[in-house]
């Protein structure tokens, strides 16, 4: 856990704290500490748990490994933090230009002797801060605030999206990781100082900041402002600091004081902050922007493309065409600038495309349904991509183009793979999944192997593709020979570069099966493949297992905990009945345990043109080396039928335990059964069914998915008056054990 700056609070604050610890320490080795605490070092330590901040003391005394420890009211503790950690950069008098000094509980301009207030803590050079209570109104962001204040950002958040009808979209607006998916084309430096104007949430801010030296989240919204201030105190995150601020004409800030400025979707507002013309507005923001940057300096500028079909009908406002944010760029005083087209939008994205990189587009376009386009429609269809994109993004240099993170990144793995020095690599396809994992897909060297780069963007999806690294690699031991299983990539090589944790696997080809599903004839032949192919990975990974309830607590048990405690917590069926069911059914046969795949579903199967061919089948983080059979099949084929239907995933496997397999599904697990060798009866396939879902109710809210964010997913697709079906099948149960 990190230390909380302790700069940033006023020392007498904390005086008394460090004085009774000092007392303490005295008392308990007098000799030891002789000499003055005016010479510690003291750092504050923010605990999970609510209400306090931990105080260490480090004494520089005889024994330099002295340390004492205390506690204090975290409430205290923000009350008197100003929010802006003293950092590098000069702030300016927004009005003047001259320097601002800090007084005991506000900010003094040194020439125009203008004040500043702060209130909740947050520097605040608007003259105006905006009212506008943006998505959540005004009442509800008040409790939204308070309950992040109170408890934690993530309970105020879950709450205040509970009653959205979409809340993943605002979830991700607020909070994604992927937000900032871009970074790796910049130039990112662990020195960097970022300024982020329009920080928003700060989904970007807290994204970047484990990466940079300081950033600088600037909004006009004084309350989103509180919510950032709320989240870098409950995460121990230091080097984050806040400012009250909008405007156009002056950024409040010195010359060349930054490495990067961020303008996500802020260009196009700045004619309404300003006195100018919209053009004069904007260009002066820019020229601005330039001024506060270093020579070596990045600008990453986000916005909606005017020309682009879908702005025609609504307000193209001051959006600005490729052409006039090149010019725009150029005319603020950015002397190169790069386009990189983020799909559908620079707001939610889920890959780039860079324009420069021809091959890029066309991968794309031909990946999107264009596949039956000719060679030559793909290349002008790709060279007009600029034109057309709904937006663009735009990384801008004060002075000469940077090499990115990712073309280092590129060479370094393609060193690390082939072992020479100059391997030439072609850029494929960029993609931001999950919202949490970049996977960049390049092919290396001179004999064109195609590799996948994984970049986690939270720690949650590192600790999911290090498993997944570590399942692939675990598989390649286990299978007798590995080429005889080209469906499974390859694990090639994992590192970190810049202390930027990577992994590189095998890239394969082929279509998501989750286009094949609505196609008549091509549905039943994907489920055919899908089941051919886990009946052979689990023939040839299985052992048989004499079920008894050790081994049930040892090797089922763990993958169920967390979805029955869930499921108790939601429906009120005791976990312990669920348990002593399954057990009552499986224990006391024997089994071939498999490795599983743990998430086998339509979208993880890679298929060819004509969906007749399985050639991959990807995502292997939830695998398990030795798991239950059957339980992938039966995933399978429910999450194919709940795409189809366009059902709740969750129905059908209630459907499916109340009344049994639907006839087509129940022939594939009739052929699964018969090449593996073993069968179950009715009520034990109903037993199998409720492990496939516990398991998948486990995965949603196991600590392996960012925890709110896989809870809330799992409340708005499988809760509510769903598992009536358990209760139903539970009161079933109960009474037929009556009646015996
Ligand atoms: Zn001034």
């Amino acid at each position: 856990m990190k230390g909380l700056d302790v700069s940033v609070v006023q020392p007498d604050v904390i005086r008394d704290v460090v004085d009774q610890i000092w007392a303490r320490m005295q008392d308990t080795a007098k000799d030891a500490v002789a000499g003055d605490h005016a010479q510690s070092d003291f750092r504050l330590v923010q605990p999970r748990s609510i209400g306090w901040c931990k105080v260490e003391v480090d004494l520089r005394v005889r024994r330099p490994s002295l340390r004492g420890r205390g506690f204090m009211n975290r409430k205290i503790v923000e009350d008197h933090m100003d929010g802006l950690a003293p950092h590098p950069s000069r702030l300016c008098c927004p009005s003047c230009g001259s320097h601002l000094e800090r007084l005991a509980a506000s900010w003094k301009c040194t020439s125009c002797k203008l004040q500043f207030s702060t209130p909740f803590g947050i520097l605040c050079l608007a003259e105006h801060p905006s009212d506008d209570w943006g998505e959540f109104g005004e009442q509800r962001t008040r409790e939204l605030l308070e309950d992040c204040e109170r408890v934690s950002w993530q309970h105020g958040l879950e709450r205040a999206l509970c009653t959205f009808s979409d809340p993943l979209a605002l979830l991700e607006y607020a909070v994604s990781p992927g937000r900032a998916g871009w970074w790796p084309l910049l130039n990112l430096q662990r020195s960097w100082r970022v300024l982020e104007i329009g920080s928003g949430w700060g989904a970007i801010t807290f994204s970047l900041a484990p990466m940079v030296a300081s950033v600088v989240a600037c909004d006009l919204n004084l309350e989103r402002l509180r919510f950032i201030k709320a989240r870098a105190l409950q995460d121990g995150v230091s080097n984050v600091q806040l400012l009250c601020w909008g405007g156009t004409s002056r950024l409040p800030f010195g010359d060349q004081e930054f490495d990067l400025v961020i303008l996500n979707g802020v260009l196009e507002e700045a004619p309404l902050l300003g006195a100018g013309s919209p053009l004069a507005n904007q260009r002066v923001l820019l020229r601005e922007a330039a001024r506060i940057l270093a020579p070596e300096g990045q600008l990453l500028l986000a916005g909606h493309n005017r020309w682009s079909w879908r702005s025609v009908k609504s307000s193209r406002g001051y959006r600005r065409s490729f052409w006039g944010y090149k010019r725009l760029l150029r005319s603020a005083g950015f002397a190169s600038r790069q386009a990189i087209i983020p799909l559908p939008n620079f707001q939610s994205f889920s890959a780039i495309v860079d324009p420069a990189r021809k091959q890029m587009a066309e991968h794309f376009l031909a990946e999107r349904g264009f596949s039956r386009c000719e060679t030559l429609q793909l290349k002008v269809k790709s060279s007009l991509a600029p034109l057309l994109a709904s937006s663009f993004g735009w990384i801008a240099n004060r002075g000469r183009h940077q090499t990115s993170f990712l073309e280092l990144l590129g060479s370094h793995a393609a060193r690390m793979l082939s072992r020479e020095v100059d391997t030439p690599i072609e850029y494929k396809k960029y993609r931001v999944t999950l919202r949490e994992l970049i996977t960049l897909e390049l092919r290396v060297g001179t004999e064109s192997q195609s590799v996948m780069v994984k970049i986690p963007l939270s720690a949650y999806s590192n600790l999911r593709t290090t498993l997944e690294y570590q399942s692939l690699s675990s598989l390649q031991g286990l299978l007798v020979s590995s080429a005889g299983w080209p469906e499974i990539p390859k694990p090639l090589t994992q590192g970190t570069f810049n202390k930027v944790p990577y992994f590189v696997q095998e890239a394969l080809p082929g279509f998501s099966g989750a286009r094949f599903l609505r196609h008549g004839p091509r549905a039943a032949a994907w489920k055919q493949l899908a089941t051919d192919f886990i009946a052979r990975l689990h023939l040839a990974t299985q052992t048989p297992v004499n079920l008894d309830e050790a081994t049930w607590n040892k090797a089922v048990m763990p993958h169920l905990d967390a979805g029955l405690r869930s499921t108790e917590q939601c429906t009120g069926v005791k976990a312990a009945h669920i348990r002593d069911y399954l057990l009552q059914e499986l224990v006391g046969h024997s089994w071939p345990f498999v490795f599983s795949h743990g998430d086998y579903t339509p979208g993880n199967l890679l298929f060819d043109r004509k969906g007749l061919r399985l050639l991959g089948v990807i995502d292997w983080d939830r695998a398990l080396l030795h798991s239950l059979p059957l339980i992938d099949l039966l995933h399978v084929l429910l999450s194919g039928r709940a795409q189809v239907e366009q059902a709740r995933l969750s129905d059908l496997y209630g459907k499916a335990l109340l009344e049994g397999l639907d006839k087509e599904d129940r022939q594939l697990v009739d052929s699964y059964f018969h090449r593996m060798g073993f069968s179950v009866s009715f009520s034990q396939l109903r037993a199998f069914l409720l492990i496939a879902w516990l398991f998948r109710v486990s995965m949603w809210v196991s600590p392996r998915e960012s925890p709110w964010y896989g809870k809330l997913v799992w409340l708005q697709s499988n809760v509510e008056p769903s598992e009536l079906w358990l209760k139903q099948l539970f009161g079933q149960l109960v009474h037929g054990h009556q009646n015996r």
